[in-house]
């Protein structure tokens, strides 16, 4: 039962097949005989869970499809009367007094809360090495990093621990974590769905999306998360449509572009994989070019520079005194400030603050912030003139997969390395998803990541659902 997609579940549930209350108690039972390996999970919601699943069975209709199905999302999203810890000391016992706009869409749909995923601190990351609560470990061999920031609800769909997650992406938080993990990993465009109540990370590049076993279920899920919301401005008035429509049968008409600068510095084996999944594309009926995006190489200083800035002023809210930790110790204001942020804040939230303050302090604001803002504005034009072109973009997900645990923690620029793949459409608030394509020789997964113009994200369904009808890399499972 816990292999189930979500259009899998649903049509059991409909079918009378099985409960709601079967359904959850049996990802409840799989997540306790696995979490201690895995820790994908930094609170397991058992009563919420069982409570919302006999409401559902009660109900009884199952017509909204998420109605009854087991999710989790991760811990930097806000859920009402539910701890929601951004993974930090900080915030270790912050329990939020109300639910974010995505809990909330998706509480009302009926959707059962499992939990709360692990998660780099404050979603900073590229392994889940930086949460307070222990790294979560890679499905497929428990020595290697499930990626990040989004590992927890990665390796949960990737080890069945759930139908589905919910994660967010600022610079490849979704995608890279699916990728290493072998699920589909859906950013949205930015705005697309409503920031209210996620825990900032940089407020102009953070998403919140779907990561599911099929882009069929992230269309789903999508339906249920997308749209405008009063509480974010920055949700756009265009309508959403149904993202259903697009589960088509062939790509013919499509024109696919593949960028030669997300294979510089790639490695063989995933470029091989790549090439071999291209292929695949154009026997399903799209007319493949070649593509050149010449600023990608300035993803990475670019990417850093703006989100470190946005982060190290995100980060002041937390002073010790509104909420949160607080410091024992502390005699008088400045004091409390400083010990309490020492003490609460993990080593690449600090880094993270120093980074970001230097680079917007005076004297070097014009060299670093508002050049970084400048190369930003290029590399937008950049991407329009190439969607002129073309309907999507395919490249790898990630340089390399999974590395092992510890392997790149005393080394952050290696680590910032892991996202040059997924940092352009975060930068440019593009819709772009990562898909399983295939395994090294390790057996370790290896991703292939579709981009689409901003809010286009029916195209990237449509490329990745019919690759999925045509493959069968998202069926593997890994052996727990
Ligand atoms: N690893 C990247 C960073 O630390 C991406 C994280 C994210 O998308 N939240 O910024």
């Amino acid at each position: 039962m816990i292999e189930l997609t979500i259009a899998e579940a649903n049509k059991g549930l409909k079918e009378k097949k099985f409960s709601s209350t079967e359904l959850t108690q049996s990802y409840l039972d799989h997540i306790e005989k696995t979490d201690g390996t895995l820790n994908s999970y930094v609170t397991v919601t058992k009563e919420v869970a069982l409570e919302q699943a006999k409401k559902a069975d009660e109900k009884g209709s199952f017509e909204n499809p998420l109605e009854g199905i087991p999710m989790n999302l991760k811990d930097i999203i806000c859920t009402k009367d539910i701890k929601t810890t951004a993974c930090s000391k900080i915030l270790e016992d912050f329990t939020p007094p109300y639910n974010a706009d995505v809990t909330q869409r998706l509480l009302d749909s009926g959707a059962v809360l499992l939990g709360k995923a692990n998660t780099d601190q404050f979603a900073m990351g590229s392994s889940s090495e930086s949460s307070y609560f222990g790294v979560t470990k890679n499905p497929w061999n428990t020595e290697y990093v499930a990626g990040g920031s989004s590992g927890g609800p990665a390796a949960s769909v990737a080890a069945d621990q759930c139908v589905f997650a919910i994660g967010t992406d600022t610079g490849g938080s979704i995608r890279q974590p699916a990728s290493l993990c072998s699920c589909v990993g859906f950013k949205v465009s930015y705005g697309r769905v409503p920031r209210y109540g996620v825990i900032s990370y940089a407020s102009s590049f953070d998403t919140i999306g779907p990561l599911t076993k099929t882009m069929e279920d992230a269309a789903l899920v999508l339906n249920v998360i997308a749209g405008k919301s009063e509480n974010d401005s920055t949700t756009p008035d265009q309508p959403v449509p149904d993202y259903t429509n697009f589960l088509k049968e062939d790509l013919t008409g499509m024109i696919i572009g593949v960028p030669k600068e997300y294979f510089e510095g790639v490695e063989q084996e995933t470029i091989d994989i790549i090439n071999a999944n291209i292929e695949v594309i154009k026997k399903l009926g799209a007319n493949v070019i070649e593509v050149s995006l010449p600023l990608t190489k300035y993803a990475i200083p670019t990417y850093y520079l703006l989100v470190k800035s946005e982060a190290s002023t995100n980060m002041a809210r937390y002073d010790g005194v509104k909420y949160g930790h607080t410091a024992d110790d502390a005699k008088e204001l400045l004091d409390i400030y400083m010990k309490s942020r020492s003490e609460g804040f993990g080593e690449e939230v600090k880094r993270t603050i120093m980074l970001g303050t230097y680079a917007l302090s005076a004297g070097y604001y014009d060299a670093f912030y508002l050049k970084a803002a400048k190369v930003r504005a290029l590399m937008q034009q950049e991407f329009e003139e190439v969607f002129l072109k073309c309907d999507a973009l395919i490249t790898p997900t990630s340089p390399f997969p999974a590395f092992k645990i510890g392997a790149k923690t005393d080394d952050p620029l290696a680590m910032y390395a892991a996202d040059t793949l997924t940092v352009p459409a975060g930068i440019c608030g593009l819709p772009s998803a990562s898909l399983p394509a295939g395994f090294s020789k390790e057996g370790l997964p290896i991703g292939m990541q579709i981009i689409a113009n901003q809010y286009k994200e029916e195209k990237v369904i449509q490329v990745g659902h019919v690759f999925q009808k045509a493959t069968d890399w998202h069926t593997k499972k890994p052996t727990l």
